[in-house]
C-alpha cells in the first residue's frame, strides 16, 4: 500500500483519461465559438454567500455538499470552493458591469468544481464542467438555442442516444399559487415524509420534487404539476420554446416533474440523459432559465439562462461504449547517440528539432547505439537521428526505421526534411 492516496473522492486523470477529457473540452471550446459564446475564468473559490443566496440556502448544493474553506482567523468570511460555476459568473456580471454590455452577455467556463458529496459511481468530490451561460435575454429562442448547443456537444462528443427532459417551472406570477397547492399535498402526507423532506416543505417545497430519496419517488409521481398551473406567460413562453425546437429538430420529452428547485429559477428547465438512464444520478447535464438570479446578487433584474454539463459522466458513457481510447501519438524521430557518453549532444539536436515545433524525444541513457535504435523502434517513432562523428561537419545521420534506410542530411537541413516526412505520413 503507499502511503499517501488521492483523497476520497477524487482520482487522478491519468494520460489516457486526461486525453480524452480534454477532447472534450475542446468539442465544448469549438462549440462555445461558433454558438458566440466566449471564454471566461472565475476563482475556484468565492465568498461562500455568492454560493448560499447564488444556488440556495435550502438546496443540497449548499446544505449538504459545500466544500467550506477554514477560514484563518485573520479572514473572517467564509470561502467555499465552487460546487457550480453560475454563481460565480453571475457574481462577475453584476461586479464587472456587464449589463452595459451589449446584450445578451454569452459567457462560458470549463473547469473543476467541487461538491463535499458521499463519493459514488459517477459523483466526484471534484468532477469538470463545461457551463454555458446567456445573460440579458429573455427568451424563448434563446432556451431553445442553448439546450440544442447541449445537445449537440454530445452528438459531437459521439455519446449515443441522449435525450433532452424539459419542462417549465413557472414564475413569480403562477408559481406562487402552484407552491401553495404542493405544499398542502405534501402537507396531507407529511408523515411519510423523510427527515430532510419535512424541514423543506416550510422553506422549499418545489425542492421535494426533486428529491433524491427513493421513498419520495410514489408521493412525487402523484403530486400537483406545475405544467397544468402556469400562467399565460409561462405557457407562451414554453410553447415558444418546445416550437423552437421543433423546428431545428433536436427530440426532447416534456418531463413535468423536472423542476431546478430554486426559486429564482423561472421558467424553461432541461436535463440531459442516456435513454434509459433517467435516473438521478445519471444525469449527463442541465440548465435552466433564471431571470431572478442578477438581482438576487445585487446587479438589476436581467434575465438569464444556462447550462452545466458534467464532464465526468460523459466520459463514463463513452467508456461504456468503448469510445474513449485516445491513441499516444508517437514522437517523429528519436535522436540517438554514436557516443553513449554524450547525452549533451543528442538533447542540442533534440532541443534544435523541437524548437521547430517537431514532436521529438531525445535518448538520454548512456548506453549503446544499438540499444538506442531499440528504445526508437519500441516507440513507434518513424525516424532516428544519429548523432555521431558527423556533427563535426554538420551532418547527422537520419535512418527511417519504417523504410529500413540511412543517409546523411546537413543539421541545417534535418527540420525541414522531417517536417516534410511528418506532413507526407500525417504524423501529429
Ligand atoms: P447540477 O448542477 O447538479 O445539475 O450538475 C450538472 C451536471 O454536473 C450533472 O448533470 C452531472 O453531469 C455533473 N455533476 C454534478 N455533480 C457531480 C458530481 N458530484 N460528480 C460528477 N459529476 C457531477
Amino acid at each position: 500500500m503507499p502511503p499517501f492516496r488521492a483523497p476520497r473522492g477524487t482520482r487522478d486523470l491519468l494520460p489516457d483519461v486526461s486525453a480524452g477529457l480534454r477532447r472534450l473540452e475542446g468539442v465544448a471550446r469549438s462549440l462555445s465559438d461558433r454558438y458566440g459564446y466566449r471564454a471566461m475564468e472565475t476563482p475556484m473559490f468565492e465568498q461562500t454567500a455568492v454560493f448560499e443566496r447564488g444556488i440556495g440556502e435550502v438546496t443540497d448544493v449548499v446544505e449538504k455538499e459545500l466544500f467550506r474553506i477554514a477560514p484563518r482567523s485573520e479572514e473572517a468570511e467564509g470561502w467555499a470552493l465552487r460546487p457550480e460555476a453560475t454563481a460565480g459568473i453571475v457574481r462577475a456580471f453584476v461586479q464587472h458591469g456587464m449589463q452595459t454590455w451589449p446584450q445578451p452577455v454569452k459567457l462560458t467556463v470549463v473547469g473543476p468544481m467541487f461538491r463535499y458529496d458521499r463519493p459514488q459511481a459517477g459523483r466526484y468530490r471534484q468532477f469538470w464542467q463545461w457551463d454555458a451561460e446567456a445573460i440579458g435575454d429573455p427568451g424563448p429562442a434563446v432556451d431553445a438555442e442553448m439546450v440544442e448547443m447541449g445537445y449537440r456537444f454530445y452528438v459531437e462528443a459521439g455519446v449515443p442516444d441522449v435525450q433532452v427532459l424539459l419542462n417549465s417551472i413557472g414564475d413569480g406570477a403562477c408559481r406562487p399559487a402552484y407552491l401553495e397547492l404542493l405544499t398542502a399535498y405534501f402537507r396531507r402526507h407529511e408523515t411519510q415524509l423523510p427527515e430532510l423532506e419535512r424541514r423543506r416543505l416550510d422553506s422549499n417545497p418545489l425542492r421535494l420534487l426533486d428529491s433524491k430519496d427513493p421513498a419520495m419517488t410514489a408521493l412525487v409521481a402523484a403530486a400537483p404539476r406545475i405544467g397544468e398551473h402556469l400562467c399565460e406567460g409561462c405557457t407562451a413562453h414554453f410553447a415558444a420554446v418546445k416550437a423552437h425546437m421543433d423546428a431545428l429538430g433536436v427530440p426532447y420529452r416534456v418531463e413535468p416533474t423536472l423542476v431546478r428547485g430554486l426559486d429564482y429559477y423561472t421558467r424553461t428547465a432541461f436535463e440531459y440523459y442516456r435513454r434509459g438512464a433517467e435516473g438521478q444520478q445519471q444525469a449527463l447535464g442541465g440548465g435552466g432559465r433564471y431571470d431572478g438570479l442578477v438581482e438576487l446578487l445585487g446587479g438589476r433584474a436581467t434575465p438569464g439562462i444556462g447550462f452545466a454539463l458534467g464532464l465526468d459522466r460523459v466520459l463514463l458513457a463513452l467508456a461504456e461504449t468503448g469510445a474513449t481510447d485516445v491513441a499516444e501519438v508517437p514522437p517523429l524521430a528519436v535522436v540517438v547517440g554514436a557516443d553513449p557518453a554524450d547525452t549533451a549532444a543528442r538533447l542540442r539536436v533534440a532541443s534544435l528539432l523541437r524548437g521547430e515545433g517537431l514532436r521529438v524525444r531525445a535518448e538520454l541513457a548512456p548506453r549503446k547505439l544499438g540499444r538506442q535504435l531499440e528504445t526508437a523502434s519500441r516507440d513507434h517513432a518513424h525516424f532516428a537521428v544519429i548523432v555521431g562523428d558527423e556533427l563535426a561537419e554538420g551532418n547527422v545521420q537520419l535512418k527511417d526505421l519504417e523504410a529500413g534506410t540511412q543517409r546523411l542530411v546537413p543539421l541545417v537541413d534535418l527540420a525541414h526534411e522531417l517536417a516534410r516526412a511528418a506532413k507526407s505520413h500525417h504524423h501529429g
